[in-house]
């Protein structure tokens, strides 16, 4: 039985949404299965990205396709695939989608600025037929970002200073 009145249901409904929206909490409980840990909402980073990944130095964001316009051409702003734009009203949407790609990519430049990596999942992507897929390829693209950023330094040898060169050499050499 459904004790809510409409009122209390869309108070719950719109608080839902804007916390664990659904594909976000795929990303999430993707993620964490393949042994990621992350922080939510970073609030002092530049567009306060879904998942913050210090280890790895990458911002996730979780995007809707219609509300980030996903495969829109900023030129002509037609529809695209998955994300139509309403024909009623069509200039406010326009400028609504506009702007938001706008601002998705300034502040993906911002955090460029500053050393993140960020990675872009859409909505479309998390399908239930493309989910696996997408998860397994957003976790390989963080272990090659991990090694970019280590893998050399973790490989090259150690630089000898000066008292290295002094030391005598190994007996073993003396014997040959
Ligand atoms: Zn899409």
């Amino acid at each position: 039985m459904d004790r809510l009145t409409a009122q209390q249901r869309h108070a719950n409904m719109a608080a839902i949404r804007s916390k664990d929206t659904k594909p976000e909490m795929i990303v999430r409980r993707g993620l964490w299965k393949r042994g990621f840990r992350y922080r939510l909402n970073h609030k002092r980073l530049p567009g306060c990205p879904d998942l913050v990944l210090r280890k790895y130095r990458t911002c996730i964001f979780v995007n809707g396709c219609f509300w980030h316009g996903h495969l829109v051409n900023m030129q002509v702003l037609e529809n695209s695939c998955c994300c139509k734009i309403p024909k009623t009203n069509r200039d406010f949407w326009v400028a609504k989608i506009r702007r938001n790609k706008e601002r998705d990519r300034e502040e993906q430049r911002a955090l460029a600025s500053m050393g993140w990596h960020c990675i872009t999942v859409w909505e479309c992507e998390l399908k239930p037929t493309k989910r696996e897929e997408t998860l397994d390829s957003i976790a390989f693209t963080l272990n090659h970002i991990w090694l970019q950023d280590h893998g050399a330094k973790a490989i090259s040898y150690p630089k000898l200073d000066e008292e290295d060169l002094q030391m005598p050499i190994a007996a073993e050499n003396q014997t040959l």
